[in-house]
């Protein structure tokens, strides 16, 4: 039963430990209602592509209760520094270097946060923002944890800007409705990569863009996308940042030969340093979760080839087919 609660104290509180248990939650923001899990958690957030019916993996935002908190897991540099201090806490989002593991042995004042790879879509780069929704940043504050949330809708609906248009596309869904009337923005945020040495503008929203050019000078304009879910490299000098195995992928394959790894889903006798379960159960949510580690691991074994077996085209498994056919191709863009 999905329930809807007026974003009182004790709504937020419940809604908090929700999201620490790894349910979805749908809050307020002011650009549009979001659809929450903690980002940490990568069976939470496989559950938000799940509840979205999103055919792919696609980069989430995470959202943050303060500049500091994203620092811990994203570069920060002064440019950063200086949008987030002019316009955080607001619509804007920053698409930014996810902050690379201290070498081992290094102590740290404050160690990395984990974002999960699914959060991301296996990007390198993080998009980080800090809502000003009272509402957001309270349940922010008392999950805490960073929440990845994209718009609490079906893939393909329009985004919701009330607890009924939520409830309308996300019922039974989600595990409950943070209500707080109407988003006061009603658009998503604006998206701006600061990976280059130039600012793009990826996607216009809420922050417009003249005071972004008042506040930093030009930006490029060239990479906005016309589709939200679109997974396109922005230009040509940006593709590789997308993760792909190094290694050859072979799909749909029942047997590995000697040399290769293995990853299989479902029940599978078959064991051994280079065989992978995706979920031993049958779980896509699971598999969708242990993907990107899998990927990763697998890839640095040295095998001629990662033999994966069939996955079914269901719920979670279009966007797990999806990513596998990405990464398989030969020029490796997806
Ligand atoms: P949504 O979460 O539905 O509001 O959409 C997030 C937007 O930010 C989409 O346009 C994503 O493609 C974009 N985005 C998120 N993370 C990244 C990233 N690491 N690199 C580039 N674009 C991103
Ligand atoms: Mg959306």
């Amino acid at each position: 039963m999905t329930e809807i609660r007026a974003a009182d104290r004790d709504a937020i509180d419940q809604a908090a430990g929700l999201l620490r248990r790894g349910e979805l939650v749908a809050i307020p923001t002011e650009t549009v209602y979001g659809l929450a899990a903690n980002a940490t958690d990568d069976r939470a957030v496989a559950r938000i592509f799940e509840a979205k019916g999103r055919p792919r993996f696609n980069p989430l935002i995470v959202h943050v209760g303060s500049p500091a908190e994203a620092a811990r897991f994203a570069v920060m540099d002064d440019r950063v520094q200086e949008l987030a201090q002019r316009f955080w806490p607001g619509p804007l989002t920053l698409v930014v270097p996810v902050r690379p593991p201290p070498p081992s042995g290094a102590a740290e004042p404050s160690p990395p946060s984990t974002l999960s790879p699914l959060a991301t879509a296996g990007l390198d780069t993080v998009a980080v923002r800090l809502p000003a929704h009272p509402v957001a940043r309270a349940v922010i504050a008392a999950a805490g944890v960073p929440l990845a949330a994209p718009s609490a809708n079906r893939s393909g609906a329009v985004s919701p800007t009330d607890p009924r248009a939520v409830h309308e596309e996300l019922a039974e869904r989600v595990a409950l409705i943070l209500a707080a009337g109407r988003s006061p923005i009603g658009v998503e945020s604006t998206v701006l990569d600061l990976c280059g040495d130039r600012p793009h503008l990826l996607r216009p929203g809420g922050c417009p863009l003249e005071e972004i050019v008042e506040a930093i000078g030009p930006v490029e304009t060239a990479a906005v996308r016309a589709d939200d879910d679109a997974m396109r490299p922005r230009s040509p000098g940006l593709a590789g940042r997308h993760y792909a195995p190094r290694t050859p992928l072979r799909l749909e394959a029942r047997h590995h030969k000697a040399g290769e790894a293995l990853v299989t889903f479902g029940p599978d006798l078959r064991q051994g340093p280079e065989v992978a379960n995706l979920s031993a159960d049958g779980d896509l949510v699971e598999a969708a979760a242990n993907l990107f580690h899998l990927l990763r691991r697998l890839d640095k074994g040295g095998y001629a080839a990662i033999a994966v077996s069939p996955i079914p085209m269901a719920g979670l498994g279009l966007a797990i087919n999806d990513r596998l056919r990405r990464a398989a191709l030969p020029d490796r863009i997806g």
